[in-house]
């Protein structure tokens, strides 16, 4: 037989292997987990407060950048009536730099709902589980398996790459289709006990072994399992997902004085930086001029009531946010002419003294740094 046909047409782990086979893959695998996992801040317990904010940190977000927000977020916030009890701003202003705002958001709904309606207590059914904001089958399973040791799969982009290979399985891994057969496969390879070990074994494998790009099979303690291995096929599986285009965004962010203070706005539900508060912000076609100031007063004066009459260009940041790149041009608007609105709780002059307590955008966090020299 050549070795292109051991791939595997199913994805359920007994049709792959057998019985015996499936029982020494689990052996393997948490072996070489007792002695290869990673001391994590958040492996220490098995709060389930403690593993969710773990979890909801790791989305989207590498290991080593999670490690000292969890622990400053767990010092401020060490349990769900304090973080439930907390201003948002507090929260957000704990998230900040982190990015995916939406997630602190949830987090901080879904603290508020564990002490209205589960007494503070984080539930062991994974459908009351599933019921909380920004939590999914995942994030569930994950929470679940390793604080209660629940028999409960997961499925993330680590184990969706190691799954895929072990089965050799060359299906597109993000339809919904693959996505559902991959979680068949993730249930039926779970051991009886030892749950949330082996889900934290098979995200951990996938995280230093199984890696993207050039798997360390040498290394693998699964190797003899592994039907992409076998069909020299690593390199292959899973299917790439097809990146979306990347969009270049330009746009002018304005530090506007009055006295010692500089106004800030507030983003508002729905724009990409709820919550957070922000330098004014505006599209902008070029590089902010004297000669274009019209361009950027008629949205300023939309939001604010205020127009600039004197614009400095200082400096120009890059960064990236999901698929856009901004270019963002500061300028310092040293006049202006207008009030603002009353009453209006999203926009406020504040001191220079007082940004460090408000939640900020990356950007508007450096710009706040470079008004502050
Ligand atoms: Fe991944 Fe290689 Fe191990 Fe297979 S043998 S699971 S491809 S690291």
């Amino acid at each position: 037989m050549s070795a292109k046909r051991h791939v595997a047409r199913s994805y359920f782990a007994d049709t792959v292997w057998d019985a015996a086979e499936r029982r020494c893959l689990q052996r393997r695998l948490l072996r070489w987990f007792g002695g290869a996992a990673r001391d994590l801040p958040w492996r220490r317990s098995r709060d389930p407060y403690a593993v969710w904010i773990s979890e909801i940190m790791l989305q989207q977000t590498q290991v080593a950048t999670v490690i000292p927000y969890f622990e400053r977020f767990l010092r401020q916030f060490p349990d769900i009536a304090t973080l439930a009890a907390a201003p948002e701003s507090l929260v957000l202003r704990h998230w900040e730099g982190l990015g995916y705002y939406r997630r602190a958001r949830q987090l901080h709904e879904a603290a508020k709902r564990l002490v209205g309606q589960h007494g503070g207590q984080f539930p062991r059914d994974v459908n009351q589980v599933r019921a909380l904001p920004g939590i999914g089958r995942y994030t569930a399973g994950a929470i679940l398996s390793i604080a209660c040791d629940a028999r409960l799969p997961i499925l993330e982009a680590n184990t969706v790459r190691l799954l895929s290979r072990l089965a050799g399985s060359r299906e597109d891994p993000h339809t919904t289709a693959g996505q559902q057969r991959l979680w068949q496969m993730a249930e039926s390879l779970l051991p009886n006990k030892n749950c949330g070990a082996f889900n934290k074994a098979l995200m951990e494998l996938g995280s230093l072994v199984c890696t993207p790009r050039q798997p360390r099979c040498d290394e693998c303690p699964l190797r003899p399992h592994c039907r992409a291995f076998a069909a020299r096929l690593q390199e292959q599986i899973p299917l790439a997902k097809t990146k979306p285009a990347v969009e270049d965004l330009r746009q002018a962010a304005l530090v506007i004085r009055r006295g010692g203070r500089v106004l800030l706005w507030q983003w508002q539900p729905g724009e990409r930086w709820a919550g957070l508060w922000d330098f004014p912000r505006l599209p902008s076609a070029a590089k902010p001029s004297q000669a274009d100031l019209a361009a950027l007063n008629d949205p300023l004066t939309a939001r604010t009531g205020l127009a600039t009459s004197q614009l400095k260009p200082s400096a120009t940041t890059k960064n990236s946010v999901t698929r856009f790149r901004i270019s963002l041009d500061c300028s310092h608007a040293f006049a202006f002419r207008g009030r603002l609105a009353r009453k209006r709780s999203d926009l406020r002059f504040v001191r220079l003294t007082e940004l460090d307590e408000y939640p900020l955008s990356t950007t508007g966090r450096k710009i706040s740094r470079m008004i502050a020299r």
